[in-house]
């Protein structure tokens, strides 16, 4: 495993899950859900994904962790 964020193409993904994830956002900067984000980079930080973007209201920076769906119940 490593530190170094590794690039993914947020673009291969479905459309409609693209669009899920843009509108499923957290931006502590307005301190409210779903406002939705522009500028998406999809990448993976130590084994998990992530999207970074920016928050549709404010601009500022926001990232949602991926939970990918593979067998793992918690
Ligand atoms: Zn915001």
């Amino acid at each position: 495993m490593t530190d170094e964020r590794l690039e993914r193409d947020f673009y291969l993904r479905e459309p409609d899950e693209q669009q899920a994830f843009l509108d499923n956002t957290w931006c502590n900067q307005c301190q409210e859900m779903d406002l939705g984000m522009t500028d998406p980079v999809e990448f993976e930080f130590k084994g998990r994904v992530f999207i970074e973007g920016r928050c549709q209201r404010c601009g500022a920076p926001v990232t949602t962790e991926i939970a990918e769906d593979d067998d793992i119940d918690e």
